[in-house]
């Protein structure tokens, strides 16, 4: 059996890809090792996805992910470890089997950058965490710190300000790199700290997190920290096709095609300037018309 297409990813790039895949009457196979939703799924409030003034990430990611399923997509909940090329199309190797398909599109989207010291592996889940959504209650009443000073640390500090007792937000410059509405939004947040012009030297606590200390020697005590540093992206699957750039984001046309033929890719993990759920289901629709075109 082969598929028509193979999606990677699940979050909207891919989901999106699997809608209009299967309104092509197209065989689709997603693979997707994680809940489905991708970053998505992990943000407490979405407020700029046209026809919701605001809506909760949970719920955008399980709608777009049943209407992918109820139209027939065969969700694999499994890890896709390597990409062939073969005569008819492509082999995609999963944890213990293969699976063939004309076309693959890949929507591995990024993962979280992280700091890199030691002590932040150290306390990965005893403090440290890359999911407010996932981990904030934890940390009911009391302090945290999220470091960053993009959208999500932005956007994640004022959800965790509507659980724990304060938030001290850490960003290394003076500006913020978030939309202005929602900057004025955390100015104007009581319980939310700025803590500006200050990077992180050193985790520090018994077996759980206690304190931060930053380069300025300052040391602020937490219970948690919230990274929201920026994303890398998850393209190894593809760099032996050599269609990444400099970044490791995979160049593609127009149509969201690589330079291998009947391979594409699509969301976040495309090289480009601009990165919202908007802009993923957009790329997401634009390959899958254009598999649906090649495969007819
Ligand atoms: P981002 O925009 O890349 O911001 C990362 C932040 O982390 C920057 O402020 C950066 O500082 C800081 N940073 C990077 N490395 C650091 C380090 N080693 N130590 C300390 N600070 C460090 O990442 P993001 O906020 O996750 O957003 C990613 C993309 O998703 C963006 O395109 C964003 O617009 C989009 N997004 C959109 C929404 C929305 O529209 N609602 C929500 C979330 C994300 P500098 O500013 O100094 O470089």
């Amino acid at each position: 059996m082969i598929y028509d297409s193979i999606v990677i990813g699940a979050g909207p790039a891919g989901l999106t890809a699997a809608i209009y895949l299967l309104r092509s009457n197209l065989k689709v196979a997603l693979i997707e090792e994680a809940v489905p939703g991708g970053q998505m799924g992990n943000t407490y409030k979405i407020d700029n996805y046209p026809g919701f003034e605001s809506v909760d990430g949970f719920t955008l990611a399980t709608n777009m992910y049943m209407q992918a399923v109820n139209l027939g997509a065969e969700h694999i909940a499994d890890k896709a470890c390597e990409i062939n090329k073969t005569e008819d199309g492509f082999e995609v190797s999963l944890t213990e089997s293969v699976i063939k398909g004309k076309t693959v599109i890949v929507a591995t989207g990024m993962k979280n950058r992280r700091l890199g010291i030691p002590s932040e592996t150290k306390y990965s889940g005893k403090g440290v965490s890359w999911c407010a959504i996932c981990d904030g209650n934890f940390y009911k009443g009391m302090d945290v710190a999220v470091l960053g000073g993009g959208n999500s640390a932005l956007e994640e500090s004022l959800y965790l300000s509507g659980i724990v007792k304060k938030v001290y937000l850490i960003h290394r410059r003076e500006e913020f790199r978030a939309d202005s509405l929602i900057v004025n939004k955390v100015k104007k947040t009581p319980n939310i700290e700025l803590v500006l012009c200050e990077e992180v030297k050193e985790l520090r606590g018994g077996e759980f997190l206690e304190e931060v200390e930053l380069k300025s020697g300052k040391v602020i005590p937490v219970s948690g920290l919230f990274e929201y540093i920026g994303y890398l992206p998850n393209s190894e699957l593809v760099r032996k096709f050599n269609v990444v750039d400099e970044q490791g984001y995979i160049m593609v046309d127009e149509s969201f095609a690589t330079s291998v033929p009947g391979l594409f890719a699509a969301g976040d993990i495309v090289s480009k300037n601009v990165r919202q759920i908007v802009t993923a289901v957009n790329d997401g629709a634009i390959a899958a018309l254009a598999v649906a075109k090649c495969c007819r």
